[in-house]
């Protein structure tokens, strides 16, 4: 089985657009809010096939791509 997607490490690393939730075919991740009420997504290991599809959309992990580029 491949790792589960690691969708941040950081709170800097992802600004809550809830597209990884969008795209997710297995409904496998949930937006869950910090204390501050601020959205953060969640992959439920059981549910995640590895399809890794929530990483190709999110927005800042693209804008790290073409940094490292
Ligand atoms: S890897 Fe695929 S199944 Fe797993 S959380 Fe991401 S989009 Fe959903
Ligand atoms: S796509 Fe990226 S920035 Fe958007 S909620 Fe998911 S992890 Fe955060």
């Amino acid at each position: 089985m491949k790792e589960l997607p690691i969708l941040y490490t950081r709170k800097e690393e992802c600004c809550g657009c809830t597209a990884c939730y969008a795209i997710c075919p297995k409904n496998a991740i949930s937006m869950i809010p910090d204390e501050e009420g601020f959205l953060y997504p969640s992959i439920d290991a059981e549910k995640c096939v590895r399809c890794g599809s929530c990483l190709k959309v999110c927005p800042i992990k693209a804008a790290v791509t073409v940094q490292n580029n």
